[in-house]
């Protein structure tokens, strides 16, 4: 495996920043950003092969149908879920003439949990 990835979107070479440019004199270049797969987290990530951002936005867009080909998605997907709703005693602060006295009330918390946990 080598240490370095060539930036993937088509245009990189096209964008003006001083960190592209290569050459000398008369014979200076932009040049597609190399990328240094110098840390576990670039190594694992789609910035492995994209540079910025912008890049891989740029990829995305200029190749969105080939991207959605990959993985079509005809119908949604669903989780089942358990929706449970509980109700708590708290207290609430109530203000009037100046003076905060501490009211009870009861508060409904609503949590989803996975009913089983899949991918
Ligand atoms: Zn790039």
């Amino acid at each position: 495996m080598s240490n370095y990835n060539w930036c993937h979107n088509p245009s990189c070479h096209t964008i003006e920043t001083q960190s592209r440019v290569r050459g000398t004199g008369d014979n200076k270049v932009l040049r597609t950003v190399k990328i240094a797969l110098s840390s576990h987290y670039i190594r694992n990530s789609i910035y492995a092969y994209f540079c910025n951002q912008n890049c891989l936005h740029s990829f995305l867009n200029k190749f969105r149908q080939e991207v959605a080909n990959i993985r079509p998605v005809k119908q949604p997907s669903e989780t089942p879920i358990k929706v449970v709703k509980t109700k708590e005693q708290s207290h609430r602060y109530q203000y009037s003439n100046g003076e905060s006295n501490r009211v009870p009330y009861t508060s409904t918390r609503t949590s989803i949990s996975l009913k089983n946990s899949q991918e």
